[in-house]
């Protein structure tokens, strides 16, 4: 039997994206990603025989300038492997309380690493230097060892806030000094070398490894990458074998991962400059509630509890509008994201569905958190 599949008009969906701030996954991949994919050269991976995967890993170790790289899944996949790679069963790892790593992947350094998660509270995303000291167990029969310290940067949780160059060099120092590994979770992480004007090898630099995701901001369709020192690698790769990661012809991803990193950094800054004239239009709405000082890269972050909304009952009343948001922090926290299907005409009318949203005042909903972090 014939299975029939309703298809969306390629102009409605491409009308549809123009308002869908919930995250920059939902991006599509270009026209030439789509080419590319079909012109790739691919080959078995697992035999370590596919060109394009071979190329996409070289470029990205390249980029961060490190040894090696390896092609996976996803963001979620990479981290697991750094926190696999670094440390042992048993030993513990330093996070900051928001993070993806802490919060959103699944438990899964607990479940498939055998690690513990000491969560620190930090700033705006940001733990500080002597929080990390205070947290490094000392030597002692009753004490897990603390190994490796996770640092996310842009910091989602936080409205994609930049850790810059000297936070990370002082984070570095005292991990140094205690003999800590040290892991960045860079799923946004061409975000901010591009909101701190500096080349994405300076973000990686002193740190054990990093992971990027290409199917965020950069519009790849799949996959994320793992950068670190040849051994690293070699280890992460066996276990990216081990929880069923190793893809065949994969080439086809490695082809759109590719161009993700030739042509989608470079437009960035728009998504920056868009998501600030979002967040400064939303400042001026009466009853919503941010702070201006999060909205750093493509992140925007705010909340509705002022309107009389939680955030499920305002994704609900903005619906009509066509705009689409996702849940913050707390039971009215929103958040909005821009990228290459946000334009300036996108961003005009969701600020005028909010003011009109605000204007004609408020009903309540159930909160809705399903989708905190992606
Ligand atoms: C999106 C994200 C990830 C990984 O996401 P995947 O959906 O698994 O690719 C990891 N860390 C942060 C900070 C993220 O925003």
């Amino acid at each position: 039997m014939a299975v029939t599949v309703e298809r969306p008009q390629r102009a409605e969906l491409e009308a549809a994206l123009r308002l869908d701030f919930r995250s920059d996954t939902i991006t599509q991949p270009t026209p030439a990603m789509r080419q590319a994919m079909a012109d790739a050269a691919v080959g078995d991976d697992v035999f370590g025989e596919d060109p394009s995967i071979n190329e996409l890993e070289a470029e990205a170790a390249r980029i961060f300038q490190k040894e090696a790289g390896l092609f996976v899944a996803s963001g979620t996949q990479g981290n697991l492997l750094a926190q696999l790679s670094l440390t042992q069963p048993g030993d513990e790892i330093i996070a900051e309380v928001g993070s993806h790593i802490a919060n959103a992947e699944v438990g899964g350094a607990a479940r498939l690493g055998g690690l513990t998660v000491r969560p620190v509270v930090g700033r705006g995303g940001k733990i500080q230097p002597e929080q990390v000291a205070a947290t490094i167990r000392p030597e002692n029969v009753h004490y897990a060892h603390t190994r490796l310290l996770a640092i996310e940067n842009t910091h989602n949780a936080s409205g994609g806030t930049v850790l810059n160059l000297a936070e990370l060099e002082a984070l570095l120092e005292v991990a140094n000094a205690h003999g800590l590994r040290v892991h960045i979770d860079g799923a946004r992480v061409f975000n901010a070398a591009v909101a701190l004007r500096c080349e994405p090898a300076q973000l990686a630099h002193g740190a054990d490894t990093l992971t990027f995701c290409l199917s965020k901001g950069l519009s790849a369709p799949v996959g994320s990458l793992l950068v670190g020192a040849q051994d690293t690698i070699d280890r992460a790769r066996r276990y990216r074998k081990m929880v069923g990661g190793g893809m065949r012809q994969a080439g086809v991803l490695a082809a759109a991962g590719l161009i993700a990193l030739r042509e989608g950094v470079d437009r960035l800054g728009d998504d920056h400059r868009r998501a600030r004239v979002l967040a400064e239009g939303l400042a001026r709405v009466p009853g919503v509630e941010i702070d201006l000082d999060s909205v750093q890269s493509n992140i925007v972050r705010f909340d509705v509890g002022g309107l009389g909304h939680t955030t499920a009952s305002f994704a609900t009343a903005l619906q009509p509008s066509g705009v689409r948001v996702t849940g913050g922090a707390g039971a009215s926290g929103v958040r909005m994201v821009a990228h290459r299907h946000i334009d300036d005409a996108s961003v005009e009318r969701a600020l005028a569905a909010i003011g009109a949203l605000a204007a004609a005042g408020a009903a309540a909903g159930a909160p809705d958190q399903r989708r905190l972090y992606g």
